[in-house]
């Protein structure tokens, strides 16, 4: 356990098998680092989950708990699937990792996944990871092989296996390593890859030293939460933390590991048939980030999430309740014909019970599915009496209930409004064309161009705008790719 101030906040710890309270050296601030993507293909619903929930976390200790966290994310952009694509699309490997760390960057805002403030590039950050391969050679914790490569000696690491039982698989120790759990921090020279002449010799690093160095030369000697897929605790994570645990010369190095767990596809037609993975471009044209976020909301951040059209459909379908409560209630307040208020006194004490459940809920653990069912239960009781009590008008409470609602969504990264905006713009759309339309009937008959060329002016502008303007009897448009 760190030394430092308990925020009241338990998090399951991997290291200690159970929950654990959170504490910090500073109670308000709070560093968080979570490994990124290898860039060199598009991301999938896999990563959408993975970093939606890690999202909705980071959004609870921010916007519930009141933390200042900073937050800073790694971009492999040196590995080897990067420089094997390069090879096989005979392109550069920074152009291959370029074009896929954009594209993952628009799919992370189409999810409404606020971005880490530093973005930390292996490419750009080749001295510090020279640097602190450096000073385990010096510590003499890691030893150079025949072929260039440094690798670390997880005998004189004694708590290696830390994360989880390391089994041993029975495999021989090939010729190269020490030990058979030893790994790569520097990949010897070889000719048809990228490579950085160091003091040892020329090469390009490891997978796992790229992290280490990046999170130490932005956090120091010691991190609050390391964040990342359950597929990464092994041996990722372990390597992670024992070579810095290493180069600082502390038994802890990441206070917190947050492992999101893994999303399966539930065996359907459609799975099969999409090779049991969607891109997150082809998921949001399905369905939209509220959906999606509202099925990962539904399911424990922990445990593996099962991907099925059953799972969105549930998500779709509870975005949709509050979107209609809120509606509602508007309706309700604005629209009553009753002209005395009274104070609904059950109401607002269940209102009061659902906030203090649900943040007792977030504090163990972020259980987020529990907060949702009891706001569920809270619109539903609501609902019931706005809609049979027809004697009595309770406006202050239903409203603050919606307040509460839209309160929490929001701080969980539901953005709610999307149609209601679209509803707007489409409606602020129609007003102009109708308004051309009417212009351009009048000048045609009247033969005016000066009028007809301000028209098509309009049309182009709004062509750039992604809408397109069919000119007919009644001028009718579309929204375009
Ligand atoms: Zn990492």
């Amino acid at each position: 356990m760190p030394y430092g101030n308990p925020v009241g906040v338990y998090v399951y710890n991997c290291v200690a098998e159970e929950r654990v309270p959170i504490i910090l050296n500073d109670p308000k601030i709070a560093t968080w680092y979570s490994c990124g993507p290898t860039v060199y293909d598009s991301a999938h619903i896999g990563h959408a989950c993975c970093y939606v929930k890690l999202d909705i976390i980071q959004r609870i200790l921010k916007n519930v708990f009141n933390m200042k966290l900073v937050t800073a994310m790694g971009i492999t952009d040196i590995d080897d699937k990067i420089i094997k694509k390069a090879k096989e699309t005979k392109t550069d490997y920074r152009t291959v990792a370029k074009a896929f760390e954009q594209e993952f960057w628009i799919d992370m805002a189409n999810l409404n996944i606020e971005k880490p403030m530093i973005i930390s590039r292996v490419s750009d950050n080749m001295s510090a990871v020279e640097k602190f391969i450096q000073g385990l050679l010096d510590s003499d914790l890691v030893y150079v092989t025949h072929d260039g490569s440094v690798y670390f000696d997880t005998s004189k690491f004694s708590i290696y296996g830390k994360l989880q039982q390391i089994q041993d698989s029975g495999e021989p120790s090939d010729q190269v390593k020490k030990n058979k759990m030893d790994f790569a921090v520097w990949k010897g020279y070889k000719p048809d890859e990228p490579s950085w002449q160091t003091t040892w010799g020329e090469g390009r690093p490891g997978w796992h030293i790229e992290c280490s160095a990046m999170v130490s030369k932005i956090f120091g000697s010691q991190l609050d939460f390391h964040a990342g897929g359950i597929d990464l605790k092994f041996p990722h994570h372990e390597n992670e933390e024992a070579q810095s645990c290493a180069f600082h010369g502390t038994k802890q190095w990441a206070n917190y590991w947050i492992h999101v767990g893994h999303l399966n596809f539930k065996e359907t037609k459609m799975s099969k048939s999409l090779q049991n993975t969607i891109s997150i471009s082809k998921l949001l044209e399905m369905y939209s980030a509220d959906t999606f976020r509202m099925a990962c909301l539904l399911s424990n951040y922990r445990h593996p999430m099962e991907y099925s059209e059953q799972m969105m459909s549930m998500g779709q379908e509870i975005i949709n309740k509050f979107k209609y409560f809120l509606q509602d209630v508007h309706i309700y307040v604005n629209n009553s014909t009753i002209d005395k208020s009274t104070y609904n006194y059950k109401l607002l004490s269940s209102l009061q019970n659902v906030q203090e459940q649900n943040l007792e809920a977030l504090k163990n653990d972020f259980d987020t599915a529990s907060c949702i069912n009891s706001m569920l239960n809270l619109i539903s009781n609501a609902h019931t009496i706005m809609k049979l009590d027809t004697n009595n008008f309770y406006p202050v409470s239903v409203v603050l209930i919606a307040d509460y609602v839209v309160d929490m969504l929001t701080k969980f990264g539901c953005k709610l409004k999307d149609s209601t905006e679209q509803a707007i713009s489409d409606s602020v759309i129609d007003t102009l064309i109708e308004f051309r339309h009417t212009v351009r009937s009048n000048a045609l008959k009247t033969k005016d161009k000066e009028l007809l060329a301000a028209c098509d002016v309009v049309r182009d502008k709004m062509k750039s705008m992604k809408v397109q303007i069919n000119d007919s009897k009644t001028s009718s448009w579309v929204r375009v790719k």
